[in-house]
């Protein structure tokens, strides 16, 4: 391909682009192909020789389209948003096309020196501390990663990476129910053990870790010989946005000198709002804490900025330094590929640096205020329909209900049927979860792009499935 066919391509896709995101609300959206049908339609061998780009493109529309599940799509209800706004996708592509290894200083310094403003921009706007430094990291499982390592490192005095664990006393690291499983991940890379992983009961309604039951853990696992390492705390769980107290958590890694990371990967961009940041009161305190501008601040993925009190305990733990990584300018610089897992890193500044400069802080704080307003009106509007209930409360734009039917005998399985049914239709886009062991659906609406009247608008399809299954049900 040479640079004019290349730019006639740029020029094109743009244009495409505008056309699929402005026609997307007729697309369903989750992808309704069968499992084997894009494999089957992908030649078994390589070609041997090229292809002309029309053929290629035309292949992309008729094999790959099908196949894509439309995250941009403004009825997207469904996990958590990845939204990408038309500047992040402007970034990237720049980015793909000067393609830097951000990896030290010295192999872009612009990359560097970005990612160090554009992660102070992003701490002063969720409020935090001025004492945090930061890094940006691909997933906040990679951050937890780090957090888990670092606690590691902390708990077994540097030797760790050294040593290994064997032979050592066992290592306790203490969360709720609710997080993520990226920290069961993380636990198990990091060589802890998932039977090291404290699962602390819940209480009320934010169902956030008992305290006493936190306290009582550690101190048992103290008295029986075994080393407590760390706390991971989350503040809008993926389930039901559970939330813990981070001052309560805290006062108890204080009391025993433990490490605390929070994980708020996606209610993490909505204290951009302060009205919001009561949910993480004291946050401050803790010596980690990550959110993903790539959900829900339409930076998009990968972006994930992961904040730290103490970044040597960071670099300590993941720093390596070959004689051919050293550059003479090393010394006064930061290069950040020792403040993550993988050496090779993208040049993830940029997209932030055009989303928070084209659209402001202003916009991007109404724009999560109405997500969170219109998904509590929806959520009223469910709660007084005669065959819903709702299950969880809303936290921030995330609550979770039920299909109710008085003689059904298995509420799961209808439920589930009630969630495979719709996102078959395609209309809109829903997941399931469980709460206290019941099958329930999880309702979230986050993407940038999404109205009021597309939020409202699943009423009428939840009315609507709701109405045909009754008239479905044998008696
Ligand atoms: C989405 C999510 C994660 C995982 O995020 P990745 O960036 O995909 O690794 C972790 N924790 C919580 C609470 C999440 O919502």
């Amino acid at each position: 391909m040479d640079w004019p066919e290349f730019s006639r391509w740029g020029a094109r896709i743009s244009e495409w682009a505008r056309v699929y995101h402005e026609t997307i609300r007729s697309r369903p959206v989750r992808s309704q192909v069968a499992s084997g049908d894009i494999l089957k339609a992908l030649p078994e061998s390589p070609p041997k020789l090229g292809t002309d780009m029309e053929a290629i493109f035309t292949d992309f529309e008729e094999i790959v389209m099908p196949g894509i599940t439309h995250w941009q799509h403004p009825r997207f209800f469904a996990y958590f948003p990845a939204n990408a706004t038309p500047p992040s996708m402007l970034a990237e592509f720049l980015t793909s096309i000067i393609a830097p290894q951000c990896m030290l200083w010295q192999t872009s310094p612009a990359a560097t020196e970005m990612e160090t403003r554009m992660i102070d921009w992003l701490r002063q706007s969720v409020g935090l501390a001025d004492d945090f430094s930061g890094v940006i990291q691909d997933t906040a499982s990679t951050a937890t990663l780090a957090a888990v390592l670092t606690m590691r490192e902390r708990a077994l005095n540097w030797q760790g990476n050294e040593e290994g664990l064997s032979g050592k006393r066992p290592l306790r690291i203490y969360c709720s129910c609710e997080v993520h499983t990226s920290v069961d991940r993380a636990i198990w890379i990091a060589g802890i053990g998932q039977e090291n992983l404290i699962r602390v009961p819940t209480h009320g309604s934010t169902r956030a870790m008992d305290p006493n039951a936190l306290d009582a853990n550690i101190a048992e696992d103290i008295a029986a010989g075994l080393t407590p390492a760390g706390i991971v705390a989350c503040i809008g769980g993926t389930g039901t946005g559970a939330c813990d107290n981070i001052t309560e958590v805290c006062d108890i890694a204080e009391k025993y000198g433990l490490y605390v990371h929070v994980d708020a990967a996606w209610a993490g961009a909505a204290m951009i709002c302060s009205e919001f940041r009561g949910l993480w009161n004291d946050v401050d305190r803790a010596n980690s804490v990550v959110f993903n501008p790539h959900k829900w601040l339409g930076v998009q993925f990968d972006c994930s900025a992961h904040f730290v009190k103490e970044p040597d305990d960071l670099v300590r733990t993941l720093a390596i330094n070959p004689e051919y990584l050293r550059t003479s300018d090393r010394d006064g610089v930061i290069n950040y590929s020792e403040w993550s897992i993988s050496l090779g890193r993208r040049f993830r500044a940029l997209k932030i640096w055009f989303v928070l400069r084209v659209y402001g802080l202003d916009y991007l704080k109404t724009t999560i205020r109405n997500h969170v307003e219109w998904s509590q009106q929806l959520c009223e509007m469910i709660r007084a329909e005669p065959n819903f209930e709702i299950i969880t409360e809303p936290v921030l734009s995330l609550f979770t209900f039920r299909f109710v039917l008085q003689n059904s005998s298995d509420l799961d399985s209808l439920n589930q049927s009630f969630v495979d049914r719709i996102n078959d239709q395609g209309e809109i886009y829903i997941t399931q979860t469980r709460v206290n062991g019941d099958l329930v659906i999880r309702f979230q609406a986050a993407q940038f792009e999404a109205t009021r009247d597309d939020v409202l608008y699943a009423l009428n399809v939840l009315r609507e499935m709701s109405r045909s299954m009754i008239t479905s049900e044998p008696n």
